[in-house]
């Protein structure tokens, strides 16, 4: 029996408990990202607050499967289908071709994805992957008389549905006021100012990179079909939950919802997941504003990418999170904290198995609780100074991490193995770092390159960083 989950469910605007289609099993879709730029920080929340689903829902008991696409096609700069081709933009602004774009940014993604300790989805799939699935599903849309051709594209006819605006009908409308005022253009070929694009032919972008062969003339998808599709294709006709960043409610998860339930014919996901946006002082961050701030580059400035997740779970992921670089230093005094209370931990004897299950049920609690992760790191300073030995400890520390994921051990053992480093050993490395930079000075590499040989015979590997040599013992 999998622990009580619930969380706050867009569509329904309130917490809700969580009860999948099947027992025991959960299908997950993600939208991923339009590889045209670096994510910034505040993308990477959404990211890392779905990996805390993901994992708050594998320690309540529950088999995920996770499915994520990548936008290299069809994103215009605006969600409503008006601006220019993001894609196609990223590739003029640094002379590259769109594939390349896609492919660099696509690797930037996942590093920076991967560092702050998310797991990957099980099934990652780029839209242009897709094609003759998205055809497919607009001939049905057209075939069923919920779609027409105009003006050479195909567009969902939002008038055909009962309840369009099904999230919030206050919220949309005002989201669709603003993407009214935004619009560098009014598409004259929609017949409702809420319809939006399936297929486009003819388009103001002559120079489109990728094109295909379709029955309305050779052209490319529109977003929204992308995430309806790939999502069908790997998790079939119901999905349990479907996640994103607020951004996406309105337009897009709405259209989503729009086109899979005209196509089906019956509903398609029951639990809406969303996380909020990251702020800093100026407000919303954005790609347009400047500089992008990614977590690579906070790694840069010395920040390990970790912390910037620690950071993210003293938070709650419905509330918009304000960054600071004081924050941050904080989340970092805090952090190191915990990494050193871990390196004083010693295994010494039994795990007191009573205990664990104790913390273990409050940690649960906490983060099947409508992911409450500011309340699950409490429960980890508790179980740290509760009254049990160290092995228990232990033990709840790499428990609590399948969740949270801040690699609090593997930080306390590479702390423990610098403090255990014999004095006379440690002058001999600092020795031998020194004759190694006068030796590079003189140009003399081959002596260089034996006092590294010499120090890895001892054990010990020497790293050339921006902060000069480190070194670490293997
Ligand atoms: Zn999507």
């Amino acid at each position: 029996m999998a622990h009580k989950f619930s969380f706050y469910n867009t569509l329904d605007r309130r917490v809700e408990e969580f009860t999948p289609r099947e027992e025991g099993k959960v299908s997950m879709y993600t939208c991923g990202p339009t590889v045209y730029h670096y994510a910034h920080i505040g993308n990477i929340r959404t990211y890392i607050m779905q990996d805390v689903l993901i994992k708050a829902l594998a320690y309540a008991g529950y088999d995920v499967k996770r499915v994520m696409n990548i936008t290299d096609v069809g994103h215009l700069s605006s969600d409503a289908d008006t601006g220019e081709d993001k894609m196609l933009a990223g590739a003029k602004r640094e002379h590259k071709t769109v594939m390349e774009i896609a492919k660099y940014y696509t690797d930037a993604f996942f590093a920076d994805f991967d560092a702050v300790g998310n797991k990957r989805p099980d099934v990652i799939e780029p839209a242009t992957n897709c094609i003759p699935e998205f055809i497919n599903m607009v001939e049905t849309l057209l075939k069923k008389g919920y779609a027409y051709v105009a003006g050479g594209n195909v567009y969902f006819d939002t008038s055909k549905l009962k309840d369009y605006y099904v999230f919030s009908s206050e919220v949309e409308k005002e989201a669709l006021q603003v993407g009214v005022r935004d619009d560098v253009q009014e598409d004259a070929n929609k017949k409702n100012k809420t319809d939006f694009v399936l297929w486009f032919t003819k388009s103001k972008f002559e120079d489109q990179a990728l094109k295909w062969d379709s029955p309305w003339g050779v052209g490319y998808p529109g977003w929204h079909i992308e995430c309806s599709c790939i999502s069908m294709k790997h998790l079939g006709e119901y999905i349990d939950i479907h996640c994103g960043g607020v951004d996406n409610i309105f337009p897009h998860h709405t259209n989503e919802i729009a086109q899979s339930e005209s196509y089906l014919g019956h509903e398609w996901c029951k639990y809406w997941f969303h996380s909020n946006h990251l702020n800093d002082k100026s407000g919303k961050m954005s790609k347009s504003k400047g500089a992008i701030l990614t977590v690579s580059l906070l790694k840069e400035k010395g920040y390990d990418p970790l912390v910037y997740r620690f950071f993210c779970l003293q938070s709650h992921y419905r509330k918009p999170l304000e960054f600071s670089y004081e924050a941050l230093d904080q989340a970092v005094a805090a952090y190191n904290k915990l990494v050193k209370r871990a390196s004083e931990l010693k295994e010494d004897g039994a795990v007191d198995e009573k205990v664990k299950k104790e913390f273990e049920e409050k940690f649960a609690d906490a983060v099947c609780g409508d992911l409450n992760t500011s309340m699950a790191t409490t429960v980890l300073y508790d179980a740290l100074k509760a009254d049990t030995n160290d092995a228990t400890k232990l033990a709840l520390v790499e428990s609590f991490d399948k969740v949270l994921s801040l690699d609090l051990i593997g930080h306390a053992k590479a702390l423990s193995q610098d403090a255990d480093v014999d004095p006379e050993l440690e002058k001999f490395i600092l020795d031998a770092i020194e004759r190694r930079a006068q030796a590079k000075k003189n140009k003399d590499f081959a002596t260089a390159d034996a006092i590294r040989a010499e120090l890895l015979e001892k054990g010990v590997e020497i790293k050339d960083t921006r902060e000069g040599v480190k070194w670490q013992l293997i």
